[in-house]
């Protein structure tokens, strides 16, 4: 046992439960420095979007409180992470570094050299896996390579031993902290405008809103997940993405809850963990295809023809289609955000095939607005319906919002949450107003092209051009 310091850095893992470099911080009995650097600053580092930012400045407020009440203190520094972590390293003495990995390549070049760094000058580290069940180049096909599809992947995945959650340690002896910035300096909530009214409404960031959430979706949505999970209407998916994002809960505690949450079908278990592993599998592709957010993963789609629409796509990100469902998606991420998972597959798939508009300018209008957006999941999900990403969807599978909506949303009740302009017209045209009767528009107080657009593409001859601009790079 040493009495020098062990340095904890924490980063996508905001907890103090279940985390396990401050765990072996503890076990070491060296006194704690907590450490967060916000590194906007290395080499090929993302920026977060603006909604993460506002989640990450709640996040560490509270992981603020929860060390002051443990009677230490989380030390904020601002600048590379290469640079900042050798210097509190020297000013509290640490005799060692601790942190949980991360899996983008940037990322990694980034704690590589830190860890070269602190091993030349004298210094123990020590990395973990702190965010995923499995680390990504555990899961292996028979030929050792990574997987591109994700039923194999599953199969193989499921069998390796999942590592059981601990509670936080109870070793809280502080080192002296050295100065850190003010929380507030950092500016991570908008100001002028304020637009987070609606993230503050809907959210709390951290681990104690993460474990009132978990919570919460073991007596409420998991039972009958299974049926329920596609209803944008019901509450019955968890919103736990975004505190799995920041780490407030590790996949670990989520899995160890949901098998023992007591009187719920095994098939509303067996699909909630199998989302779950959708995460793992987005973390390996992330992994071993590192440019994943950039780089057609099926480099066939190098050549497709994108159109450049200025108009059209700023109606889908504010929500203007004329399109119901598309609309309600697009204006619960603007207020809340955050989308329901079939919502994000149809609002992307509209903004991909009927405006034919390459899907790494969706996928940066979610990294904008998004609280959980995340580097593999958002990247991932958007070459998937794309078409151009590992077991993608395929390419002709072209969702129509109207058949859509009024399967997974019937009574309309999603549409009229974010469309108040809608929220009178009756269930059987709320999907398709320009459908309705002149009376039926004027009871519900509609003019269409005035209160609500009218449909800003047409969606049969959208489907066509869409399937013959994806036919030319077929090559056949
Ligand atoms: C275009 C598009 C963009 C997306 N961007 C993101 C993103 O930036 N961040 C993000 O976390 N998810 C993203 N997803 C995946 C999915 O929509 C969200 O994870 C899900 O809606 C979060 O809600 P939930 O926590 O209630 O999910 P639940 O249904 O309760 O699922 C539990 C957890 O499993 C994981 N999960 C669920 N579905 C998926 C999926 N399809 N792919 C990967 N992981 C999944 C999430 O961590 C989620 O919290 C995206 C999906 C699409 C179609």
């Amino acid at each position: 046992m040493s009495s020098s310091a062990a340095l904890v850095c924490f980063r996508d893992d905001l907890r103090l439960a279940d985390n396990p470099a401050l765990h072996a911080a503890q076990q070491s009995g060296r006194p704690l420095v907590l450490l967060y650097v916000l590194d906007e600053e290395s080499e090929g580092i993302r920026p977060l979007g603006a909604a993460a930012r506002w989640w990450l400045g709640r996040a560490l407020a509270s992981l603020e409180d929860a060390s002051a009440a443990k009677s230490g203190r989380l030390v904020l520094r601002r600048g590379k992470a290469r640079e900042i972590v050798p210097i509190v390293a020297a000013e509290t003495g640490a005799g060692a570094v601790y942190w949980n990995r991360r899996y983008g390549a940037a990322e990694i070049a980034v704690d590589a050299t830190l860890k070269t760094e602190l091993t030349a000058r004298g210094l123990a580290v020590e990395s973990f896996n702190g965010s995923l069940l499995h680390e990504p180049w555990i899961v292996k096909t028979q030929s050792g390579g990574p997987f591109k599809v994700f039923g194999p992947f599953y199969r193989s995945a499921a069998q390796c031993d999942v590592r059981r959650p601990t509670r936080a340690g109870s070793h809280w002896h502080f080192a002296d902290a050295p100065a850190g910035d003010a929380l507030s300096d950092w500016k991570l909530e908008p100001a002028a405008p304020d637009w987070a009214g609606g993230l503050r409404e809907s959210w709390t960031p951290g681990e104690d809103g993460g474990r009132i959430a978990l919570a919460a979706f073991i007596d409420g949505g998991l039972h009958g997940y299974a049926d329920r999970r596609n209803r944008p209407d019901l509450d019955h998916t968890s919103r736990l993405s975004p505190y799995l994002r920041f780490g407030h809960l590790s996949p670990q505690q989520v899995l160890a809850a949901v098998r023992h949450a007591g009187e719920v079908p095994d098939a509303d278990v067996e699909k909630f963990v199998s989302e779950l592993y959708w995460r793992e599998f987005s973390y390996h592709l992330l992994f071993h295809f590192p440019d994943l957010a950039q780089v057609n993963f099926n480099r066939r789609f190098d050549g497709f023809e994108w159109n450049r629409d200025t108009k059209l796509e700023r109606a889908w990100r504010r929500g203007f289609t004329g399109y119901p469902l598309i609309d309600a998606g697009m204006r619960q991420l603007w207020q809340t955000g955050w989308m329901h998972n079939r919502v994000r597959m149809i609002a992307a798939s509209f903004l991909i095939k009927h405006a034919l508009i390459d899907w790494r300018r969706g996928e940066e209008w979610f990294w904008d607005t998004l609280v959980d957006a995340d580097p593999a999941n958002n990247a991932a999900s958007w070459q998937w319906v794309a078409g151009s990403g590992a077991d993608a969807a395929p390419y002709f599978r072209i969702f129509n919002p109207v058949a859509q909506g009024e399967k997974f949303d019937p009574q309309g009740d999603y549409v009229r949450r974010f469309l108040p302009e809608l929220a009178r017209m009756p269930a059987d045209v709320i999907h398709r107003p320009w459908e309705a009767s002149p009376q039926v528009l004027a009871q519900a107080g509609v003019t269409l092209g005035e209160t609500y657009p009218l449909p800003i593409v047409d969606h049969a001859a959208a489907r066509r051009r869409a399937l013959e601009r994806y036919q030319r790079i077929r090559g056949d």
